[in-house]
């Protein structure tokens, strides 16, 4: 006679993000249960911000000890070693060994990955690039980012760090990016970079329904209602960038021949003002044959992908089932 299996201990993904800690136990190779939301002690040190991390962990769990906790994190960090280099949106965060101090808090195996990154994962495990072994994902917002799926695996390099598609050149003579870069996409087709190129241009005088909005106001979302209202300014600044990422994208089509590439953010919600100029700028740069094989289309996950992706990489890392993107 054979009772019921005993409960295995949770796999938990953790999404840090610099004002929420969201914590949600795995109940499938992507899918989570009802995620615990925490605030983020963004301006206390490291160790602070970790501490509430367990809490969200151990929320999420009832208490119940995990076999497994994968954790995403915004800025550049090295997966194997464990090691946070940066994260922007947190302060005193400088070369922090977060998984060593997360282990300790939780004693359970912990894995740290690139918040892009998981999200690249969410998409190709459960999303839009599922079914694929070769995928890029981009996502446009505030920023610029994403991540390569090559040969069904997620893409680290040899620091780890690979996959920033939004760093790549597509103008030398273009505007510096949120890293300092020159010419690099983010600086070109970012939320930020739209909002900025709009100020520059109202202030330098252009016609435009934009002027009449207080600077503050005068964000990416402004521009893309304006573009789609008919304002010649604004629908030339959304061409601008859609064609660097198309540029940036037809580049990658052609060095990596990936099956799909799967476009995220806020600004692909702009439609056809983006996604015509980008679709036209790939096929100037990418060769036929790669280009045949490859579908652009836009993400399926939205924001929680983050989340998905966390969650996926706990049941990837921790559990004894591997999952692929061909797994139900
Ligand atoms: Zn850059």
């Amino acid at each position: 006679m054979t009772g019921a299996a005993p409960d295995p201990a949770p796999l938990v993904g953790v999404d840090l993000g610099g004002t929420l800690i969201r914590a949600a136990v795995a109940t499938g190779p992507a899918s989570h249960g009802e995620p615990v939301r925490l605030p983020t002690p963004a301006a206390a040190p490291p160790e602070t911000v970790l501490d509430a991390v367990a809490a969200a962990v151990r929320k999420a769990t009832h208490g119940v000890q995990p076999a497994g906790v994968a954790i995403g994190i915004p800025g550049p960090l090295d997966p194997a070693a464990g090691v946070v280099h940066a994260a922007p949106n947190m302060h005193g965060w400088q070369d922090v060994p977060v998984r060593q101090l997360l282990e300790e808090r939780l004693g359970c195996p912990v894995a740290i990955q690139n918040d892009a990154r998981l999200a690249t994962f969410a998409e190709w495990v459960a999303g839009a690039g599922q079914g694929t072994r070769h995928m890029i994902f981009i996502t446009v917002s505030t920023g610029v980012g994403g991540g390569l799926v090559i040969d069904g695996e997620l893409v680290a390099g040899a620091a780890g760090t690979a996959g920033e598609v939004g760093h790549i050149m597509v103008d030398i003579d273009g505007p510096v990016c949120g890293q300092g870069h020159k010419g690099c996409l983010e600086g070109s087709a970012s939320g930020t970079a739209i909002a900025n190129r709009a100020r520059a241009l109202v202030a330098a005088g252009e016609s435009s329904t934009l002027a009449s909005l207080p600077a503050a106001q005068l964000d990416a979302r402004a521009v893309a209602d304006a573009a789609e209202a008919g304002d010649a300014l604004a629908m030339r600044i959304y061409h601008d960038a859609a064609r660097a990422l198309g540029l940036a994208l037809g580049g990658l089509v052609n060095l990596l021949s990936p099956e799909v590439v799967v476009v995220g953010g806020g600004l692909i919600n702009a439609g056809d003002l983006l996604l015509s100029p980008m679709h036209q700028a790939v096929g100037e740069i990418a060769f036929a044959a790669p280009l045949a094989r490859c579908r652009i289309v836009p993400a399926a996950l939205g924001t929680d992908a983050g989340l998905v992706g966390a969650v996926a990489w706990a049941v990837r890392r921790f559990s004894a089932h591997e999952v692929t993107a061909a797994a139900g």
